[in-house]
């Protein structure tokens, strides 16, 4: 019998504001000395009051705006009772009936709702040795740090709308990109910033219900969620096909093992005895509230769908290369920086050379820089080299000035010091020779001391020419233009015989 997944996501994102969600404190859950950054409000103080920060409240419109949403003009905070150590007040404050944002739509996948609540502190499990009283298993403690406790957290929802693992994916990695367009989350899935459970059904194909879902916790990376969920339709589908009943219930991703393990069942819904919160007041998100909503919309950036298409009619390049470039704004900014560049210097009318031009200049950021950057574990924003300069690089390739293989070299040296690229081809004589004459006097020095492939090339072996082109490179450091070297090769080794 053939399946169908039905799968809805829900995604938690800890909001990059600078301050905690109802306190003053800094806004640092990855500071490395444990509970520096608490208060009386975070600690829940008895008496202590809450106080909503404005920017968090801003920074979820901003992410409900641009997934097409629906921004509640009345927004209300609850008390989410339940007990756990992270969780000093003993009820989080969260929303329920009343979400910041309801609707909208990403690649299709209709949103159910965007919430703002606060997350809870880190709890640290590990094993102490206790000197002679230990045991083979150690002694067992628990630590705790509240940095992360109170930190604004974002939580969106899903409709059960998403049939396949490629797509589950697809949807988190574009709203990972969506939540640091809008500057509203690091998103760093590695460092916790961006959480995802995925709720996991299947059913026979063609049939309309939805079958019983589980929920998967602990997804830390993109892969792990394709992963995860096609672990959970063939587990399923196993237990189905052995006549038994899918259990509903909560299980965890084993990133080691590459499978889901079971960790507790959800027969019932938890009773959070939810109620509004009565130490904050309700949200008037409207211009009379302090929300002007049309300004924050027409503030918000160009979005990654949006310019995808832009660059797509601007620049005509292959659409791996586009996704690429978007993927990170600042990169995309970059790229645009120099292209403009490169748009002066043809001028208005040529817009194929441009094109030609900007498809030098994306293949260059995405393969070269991009691995300089990788190996520097650096960002496009702390490079040294201006899009001004980068764009001067391009210049010289497209009017072979300069070589591809001198190109590499001279990108290196600007990511190594900034300096720009006519200094460097200057300091380093790395002009490209594309003058027969100038190649002349190399080619017969390399014909004179390389006798033994000149004799190959003479009896028929081509591949010889090859390896004289190559030492007239090396020669020349890379300065030759390959093609001339040929040529030149070619009419010499005729002419001496
Ligand atoms: P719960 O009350 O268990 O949290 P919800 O109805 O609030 O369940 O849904 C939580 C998430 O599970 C949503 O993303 C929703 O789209 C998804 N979901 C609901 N039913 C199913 C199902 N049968 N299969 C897969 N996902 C589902
Ligand atoms: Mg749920
Ligand atoms: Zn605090």
């Amino acid at each position: 019998m053939e399946y169908e997944l039905v799968i809805g996501l829900e995604i938690h994102a800890e909001l990059n504001t600078s301050t905690k969600m109802f306190c003053g404190c800094h806004n640092d859950p990855l500071e490395h000395h444990p509970n520096v950054n608490i208060c009386p409000v975070c600690m829940a103080h008895p008496g202590a009051l809450p106080v909503i920060n404005r920017d968090a409240v801003e920074k979820v419109i901003r992410v409900g705006l641009a997934l097409g949403g629906d921004i509640s003009a009345y927004s209300q905070f609850d008390r989410k009772n339940y007990f756990y150590p992270d969780l000093p007040k003993g009820y989080q404050i969260s929303q329920y009936k009343y979400p910041i944002v309801l609707g909208g739509n990403l690649h299709g996948v209709r949103i159910t709702r965007v919430h703002l609540e606060e997350d809870t502190g880190r709890l640290q499990h590990i094993d102490t040795e206790m000197g002679h009283e230990s045991s083979s298993s150690g002694q067992q403690a628990t630590l705790i740090d509240y940095n992360r406790a109170g930190v604004p957290l974002m939580e969106l929802v899903t409709e059960p709308d998403i049939r396949t693992a490629a797509d589950a994916r697809a949807f988190a990695e574009e709203l990972h990109q969506i939540l640091r367009y809008v500057n509203a989350s690091d998103a760093d899935m590695e460092k916790g910033q961006m959480r995802i459970e995925a709720n996991i059904s299947i059913r026979p194909l063609g049939e309309t219900t939805f079958g019983t879902k589980v929920e998967v916790k602990n997804i830390n990376s993109f892969r792990a969620v394709e992963k995860a969920i096609i672990y959970e339709l063939q587990r399923q589908q196993e237990v189905l096909e052995q006549g038994e009943k899918v259990k509903q219930e909560t299980r965890g991703w084993d990133d080691v093992n590459q499978r889901t393990v079971s960790q507790r069942s959800k027969e019932s819904a938890h009773d959070y005895r939810y109620f509004p919160e009565p130490d904050l007041p309700p949200l008037n998100l409207t211009a009379g509230g302090g929300f002007d909503i049309e300004h924050i919309k027409n503030t918000l950036p160009e979005l990654p769908t949006a310019k995808r298409a832009r660059f797509e009619t601007q620049y005509a390049l292959p659409s791996k290369i586009i996704s690429f470039l978007v993927s990170d704004k600042p990169f995309a900014d970059y790229f645009e920086q120099a292209s403009s560049e490169l748009a002066a210097w043809l001028g208005e009318s040529k817009r194929s050379e441009f094109q030609k031009a900007s498809a030098i200049l994306a293949s260059y950021m995405s393969s070269d820089l991009q691995s300089l950057l990788v190996a520097k574990e650096a960002h496009i924003t702390d490079t040294l080299i201006t899009p001004e300069n980068f764009a001067e690089l391009v210049k010289m390739i497209y009017t072979n000035e300069l070589s591809s293989r001198a190109a590499k070299d001279v990108l290196a040296r600007m990511f190594a010091d900034g300096s720009d690229p006519s200094t460097i081809v200057e300091e380093e004589n790395l002009r490209q020779v594309s003058n027969a004459s100038a190649l002349d006097e190399i080619v017969k020095k390399i014909i004179q001391e390389n006798q033994k492939p000149v004799e190959d090339y003479r009896a028929g072996k081509t591949a010889a020419l090859q390896m004289l082109i190559g030492k007239v490179m090396k020669e020349t450091k890379g300065a030759a233009n390959p093609e001339i070297a040929r040529e030149v090769l070619m009419k010499l080794l005729e002419g001496a015989q």
